[in-house]
C-alpha cells in the first residue's frame, strides 16, 4: 500500500489552498497520510470535495474552541491501562495501535491517534486479557485505535487468540476504516485468520461518510466480510460540508444496506481539539436527521447520537432529554442516567 505523507507529495496530486498549505503538524494534530486508492477517488477539480475535506489537513485545524478538548470522551480518566478503556459497564475498548493508513482531519481520538506509539505490548495485550478474564461484567471488546488492521495477520491473530484465551464468549467488535481506505487490506488469508476465532461473533464496525466512498473495490471488501459470515455494521460521523445534507446520507445508507452493511450510527461531531470547521451544529443535525427519516426505511436508519463531553456518555438523540438553556448559548441534555450536561449550541 502506498500513502501520500507531506505536503510537498500532496501537492503532486491536487492544487492545495492557501488554507491547507499553510496546515502545520503539531501536538493536537494528526498526521497526514492518505492512501492512493483514497486519492484515486478525491475529485481533483473540485477544492471543496466531500473526500478531499476528510483527509487533507487545513490550518482550521490548528485552531481550537475554548469548549474542545484532546480527551472529549474523558477516556484517560476510564481507562484502566495506557490501553484499556472501561467506560460503559458491558464493554471495553482495547487501543491496539495508534496508526492508520490513512488520517481522517476530524477524528475523534487524536490525544492518541498517529502518535507513533505503535501497537500494544505483549505485557499490555495481557494485562488487559487479563482484566476482562476477572470482569465478567464485560461481554463485548472493541479492538480499536487507531487501526486494527495495520498489524500484520500473524500480530493480529496473537492478539485474538490471547483475548480469546482470556475469555472465549467475549464479543469482539473489530473496528476499521479500511473498507474505505485501503479496501484490497481484506484478503483471503485476513478472513482465514478472522474465521478461526469463532468461540463467539466478531461484528465488524467500519466508517463510510460518503456514498462515493462505496465504490467496487469497498464493495468486494465487504462482500468478503459478509461470505465469510461476519456481520458488518457502519458508524457515520456528521460532518460539515461533508454529509450535512439529508440526500447526500439518504444515497449513503441506502447503498451502504444494498450491499449489506448495517447503517448503526449517524454521530454528531465530537468536542474534540481543531474539529469546529467540521462540526454541523445540534439543531441542524436534529432537522437533517428528521429529514433523513422520511427518506429511508427504518432498516437504513441509523441512530442520530451523541458522545456527551466530559465523559457524558453516548446519548440518542430524538429520545434524549434536550432543551436550550436561557441564555441559548448551550444545549442541555440528560444522560441516561440522571445528570444534566451542556453542549455548545453553535
Ligand atoms: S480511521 Fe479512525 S482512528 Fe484512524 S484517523 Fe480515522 S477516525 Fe481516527
Amino acid at each position: 500500500m502506498s500513502q501520500i505523507r507531506t505536503l510537498e507529495a500532496l501537492e503532486g496530486y491536487l492544487d492545495l489552498t492557501a488554507d491547507e498549505k499553510a496546515w502545520r503538524e503539531d501536538s493536537s494534530t494528526v498526521p497526514l497520510a492518505i492512501t492512493e486508492h483514497y486519492m484515486s477517488l478525491i475529485d481533483k477539480e473540485d477544492s471543496s470535495d466531500p473526500l478531499r475535506r476528510q483527509v487533507v489537513p487545513s490550518s482550521v485545524e490548528n485552531h481550537s474552541a475554548v469548549w474542545e478538548d484532546m480527551d472529549p470522551l474523558a477516556e484517560e480518566a476510564h481507562s484502566v491501562n495506557h490501553r484499556l478503556v472501561h467506560r460503559y459497564r458491558n464493554r471495553v475498548a482495547f487501543l491496539v495501535t495508534d496508526i492508520c493508513p490513512m488520517y481522517c482531519r476530524h477524528c475523534f481520538r487524536r490525544r492518541f491517534t498517529g502518535t507513533m506509539q505503535g501497537p500494544a505490548s505483549l505485557r499490555e495485550i495481557e494485562e488487559s486479557a487479563g482484566y476482562v478474564a476477572s470482569h465478567c461484567e464485560v461481554k463485548e471488546i472493541l479492538l480499536t485505535g487507531g487501526d486494527v488492521l495495520t498489524l500484520s495477520d500473524s500480530s493480529l491473530s496473537n492478539l485474538i487468540s490471547i483475548f480469546r484465551k482470556a475469555r472465549p464468549d467475549l464479543i469482539i467488535r473489530l473496528c476499521t476504516r479500511y473498507p474505505v481506505s485501503d479496501p484490497k487490506r481484506i484478503d483471503n488469508e485476513l478472513i482465514r485468520v478472522l474465521k478461526s476465532f469463532d468461540s463467539a461473533p466478531i461484528y465488524v464496525m467500519t466508517q463510510f461518510n460518503h456514498p462515493r466512498e462505496l465504490c467496487d473495490e469497498s464493495k468486494i471488501a465487504i462482500s468478503r466480510f459478509l461470505s465469510a459470515g461476519f456481520s458488518v455494521f457502519n458508524q457515520s460521523v456528521l460532518l460539515r460540508n461533508v454529509n450535512d445534507d439529508p440526500e447526500v446520507l439518504a444515497k449513503l445508507f441506502e447503498g451502504l444496506l444494498a450491499v449489506g452493511v448495517k447503517p448503526y450510527y449517524l454521530f454528531q461531531g465530537d468536542l474534540v481539539s481543531g474539529t469546529s470547521d467540521f462540526r454541523v451544529p445540534l439543531e441542524k443535525g436534529i432537522e437533517i436527521f428528521r429529514q433523513l427519516s422520511e427518506l429511508v426505511s427504518g432498516l437504513a436508519l441509523p441512530v442520530y447520537a451523541i458522545d456527551l463531553p466530559n465523559g457524558g456518555g453516548k446519548v440518542t438523540i430524538g429520545t434524549g432529554d434536550l432543551s436550550k438553556d436561557p441564555s441559548g448559548e448551550f444545549w442541555q441534555i440528560r444522560t441516561p442516567d440522571g445528570k444534566c450536561v451542556k453542549y455548545p449550541a453553535i
